[in-house]
Formats: structure tokens, C-alpha cells, sequence
């Protein structure tokens, strides 16, 4: 049930001294070793000495991905490059890549922490993991080879793309334990009903999806399609790839690996804390990272912290399943909107595909909104009539649901393009 008990159930009391003194250590590591944090330190008269209790982390200057790009491709390492032994990047659509270092001691915690989050959702080292996370610069597919390997399940290193090959694998050698995007998760169900392969001719029991926002409504229908249990895995490149957090056995948000990461939930303007339950931007800071140790990094993942303690055991603190990026918030007419929001909707309504794409437009001065949608194979071939009423529908319940109007436009199954990574479920041609 747990990989590493003493830790995952570490008395709360015991998880506090244990995180200061990391803290401190840490805060220690990147005044000396990093330029720009001792700059950031001096500007507010900062020492390390002055972070005497956790309460002292709100004194400690944010980190953003700006920070990373400034310092590209090696200014925020700590340590220099002949104890380096991995490089890896964000994929850089906008702008400069990030680039993110580990010392050895780094990738050994790195999979120290995937083996504890695979078994915190379910694996074991009996499971075969079929792994179609994208290997290379992309942190997923490595990040949770080396924690399957660490476990000691058997790991098949697939990486994303070519989804025929995909499920004659999965059958084939009776792949138990998916790992990838929950929308390729998506995919990978339509392409196999296609194929005419049934759940229940695998042995595919549990999947661990990740690496983009997904409701629970996407949960659901994963959990139907593929005949599994899903989990949500949280974890992104610049703090140190998948395996910052996972959801347990409870699906009630997801537990943080409190001995190496502090987790705070501000509110992204104002930048101060907001109270538990109340939706926010996640920052974290590292606490036994080596290489890149980032100190109140800005994540842009929008969650909530929640209250109480799991009946799982686990003490660490829970975030909240993910609302967004503040990156992909989209503020139309004055009004915050997220894709996951459309997604949550046409999954509840049916008769659609949770295939989706919202087009923002600007007609003089008005911000218009147009979600484009593919409708059920089963409800395409139908009469025209039944077609509208399911527009008329969904106009409502959109526009209910987002506080905007809405224009709904059906599409036939199988148009909007497929993703093998994170899905684009945005066009903004406010900014072209
Ligand atoms: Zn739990």
C-alpha cells in the first residue's frame, strides 16, 4: 500500500522539523550557488539565517518560468556541470525552452518518489506498465520509467504516438498499467473500439494520467471506455517532472511528497495565501533538489489545498484535482473561463464527444466565443431536428455554466485533430 512508510506517514509534527531543516538547507544552497537568487535575496535585504521557522517562507521572493528563461540554458544550476548527469527541457512553444538539471543524488530521489507515486495509485511490482509518455527532452516518459524500474514492476519503454502498434501491444503482452495524457488516454479507447478490441480483452486494469488539466467527468469516461481505475499525477519539469503528487486510492485530490516539496496556494494576484478550498495558483519549493532547487516557484496550475487529514494514512497535505493553467484561463468579456469547464459540461450533457475547441474571436469590440464540438457517431447519422435541440442544449447549459453567450457548432465525429501529447483545446485569434 505504501512504497515508503516512514515518510509517507511521517507524524505531522516530525514532517515539519524535517521540512525546515530541508528548507533552510535549501534556501543556504541557492544564496551561495546561484546568482540569481542571492541577487533576488539582497534586493529585499534577505539572508538565509532569517528563515527561522516555515512561517518565514512567505519572506522568500517568488521564482518564475521568466526567471528559468532569463537564466537559459544553465544560470539557475547550483551545482556545476561535471556533477550533472541529466539534462532536460520544456518543449518551448513560447519562446525560449526551460532547462532543468540532475545531479545524481537528484535522479535517485526522482525515482525514489515515481516508485512511491505508481504505488500510491495502484501499481505494484507485478504490473506491466505500458509507458506512452513521451521519452526524450519531455520529463513524463523517463520520470516514471525509472520509478516503475525502481519498483521493480515490468516497464515497456513505448513512448507516445503510433496507436495501432500501441493496442496490439497492450493485448499482446497484457499491459495492466497505463501511463500517459488522459486525452491520448482518450484517444488510444476510440482507436481500439475502431480496431473492434473490447476492455475486456485486455488485462489493463489501472491507468496513471497526467501532464494536462482533466475533470472528473473525463475520469469517468476514461474509466468506462477502457474498463479501468484512473488516477491524476501531478508534476511538471521546472520542480522536477511527474511525481510532485498523485491522487491515492481515495480519488480526493492529490497528496504532495510534503518531505520534498513545500506546497503553498496564493492567490495570483494579490500573491498572498488563500485559505483551504479556495481556488489559487500552486507554488512550490524544493526541498532536497541539488542541481535546480527553485524557491517559491510559480507553478501557473490553478488547484485548491484541502482541509483534513485521508483515510489512506498518507500525511501529506492534498491539493485539489486541477482547474487550469492561469495560462490557459481565457477572459472573455471580463469573464474567467477554462477549457476544463466546457469539457466538464459536454461530458455531463451526452450525445457529444469530448472532443472540443474553443475559438475566441474579437468582433469590434466584443470578445465572441464559438466551442466547436464533435457530436456521437450514434446521434450523427440521426434527423437534423434532433441535431438542433442538442445545439440548443448545449448553448444553455454552456452559458449557464460559463456566464457568457455562447455559439455552439456541431461537428461530425473524428474532425478535431487528435493529440499524442497535451491536447490544443484553444485558438485565440485575439492574439494573431
Ligand atoms: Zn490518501
Amino acid at each position: 500500500m505504501y512504497w515508503n512508510e516512514r515518510y509517507e506517514c511521517m507524524p505531522e509534527e516530525e514532517l515539519r522539523e524535517l521540512q525546515l531543516e530541508r528548507l533552510q538547507a535549501t534556501v543556504k544552497r541557492a544564496f551561495f550557488n546561484v546568482p540569481f537568487y542571492r541577487k533576488a535575496f539582497q534586493a529585499i535585504g534577505l539572508e538565509p539565517g532569517d528563515i527561522k521557522s516555515l512561517d518565514d517562507l512567505h519572506k522568500l521572493p517568488f521564482t518564475t518560468k521568466q526567471d528559468l528563461r532569463d537564466n537559459y540554458p544553465f544560470g539557475m544550476f547550483a551545482v556545476p556541470m561535471s556533477e550533472v548527469v541529466r539534462i532536460h527541457s520544456s518543449s518551448g512553444t513560447t519562446g525560449k525552452p526551460t532547462v532543468v538539471g540532475y545531479t545524481r543524488h537528484d535522479i535517485d530521489v526522482w525515482a525514489e518518489l515515481m516508485a512511491r507515486a505508481l504505488v500510491c495509485g495502484g501499481t505494484t511490482r507485478h504490473d506491466i506498465i505500458q509507458n506512452a509518455y513521451g521519452y526524450g527532452l519531455f520529463t513524463g516518459g523517463l520520470g516514471i520509467h525509472y520509478g516503475a524500474e525502481r519498483l521493480g514492476a515490468s516497464v515497456i519503454p513505448i513512448s507516445g504516438g503510433n496507436t495501432k502498434r500501441q493496442i496490439m501491444i497492450m493485448k499482446d503482452y497484457g499491459s495492466t498499467v497505463l501511463t500517459c495524457t488522459p486525452s491520448y488516454a482518450l484517444h488510444l479507447a476510440e482507436v481500439m473500439a475502431e480496431m473492434g478490441v473490447s476492455p475486456g480483452e485486455l488485462k489493463l486494469r489501472c491507468g496513471i494520467f497526467g501532464a494536462e488539466p482533466w475533470s472528473e467527468n473525463m475520469r469517468q469516461e476514461i474509466e468506462k471506455r477502457l474498463g479501468i481505475s484512473a488516477v491524476d499525477i501531478y508534476g511538471l519539469s521546472e520542480v522536477i517532472g511527474p511525481g510532485v503528487g498523485i491522487e491515492c486510492q481515495e480519488k480526493n485530490g492529490l497528496h504532495v511528497f510534503g518531505d520534498h516539496f513545500l506546497v503553498e496556494v496564493i492567490d495570483p494576484v494579490t500573491e498572498k495565501p488563500v485559505p483551504p478550498g479556495q481556488l489559487g495558483e500552486l507554488v512550490i519549493t524544493s526541498l532536497t533538489k541539488e542541481a535546480l532547487p527553485v524557491i517559491r516557484y510559480r507553478t501557473r496550475d490553478i488547484t485548491s489545498l484541502i482541509p483534513g487529514t485521508c483515510s489512506c494514512g498518507r500525511t501529506y497535505v492534498r491539493v485539489a484535482r486541477f482547474t487550469g493553467r492561469t495560462d490557459d484561463m481565457l477572459i472573455i468579456r471580463g469573464v474567467n473561463v477554462f477549457p476544463s469547464q466546457v469539457e466538464s459540461v459536454l461530458l455531463e450533457m451526452g450525445g457529444t464527444e469530448p472532443h472540443y475547441l474553443l475559438i475566441v474571436d474579437r468582433q469590434g469590440a466584443l470578445d465572441t466565443l464559438e466551442v466547436k464540438v464533435e457530436v456521437s457517431d450514434s446521434l450523427f447519422s440521426d434527423k437534423v431536428r434532433g441535431l438542433e435541440e442538442l445545439e440548443k442544449r448545449l448553448v444553455n447549459e454552456l452559458e449557464s455554466t460559463l456566464g457568457i453567450s455562447v455559439k455552439v457548432t456541431l461537428v461530425e465525429p473524428k474532425t478535431i485533430e487528435r493529440s499524442e501529447g497535451k491536447a490544443v483545446r484553444v485558438i485565440d485569434k485575439r492574439k494573431i
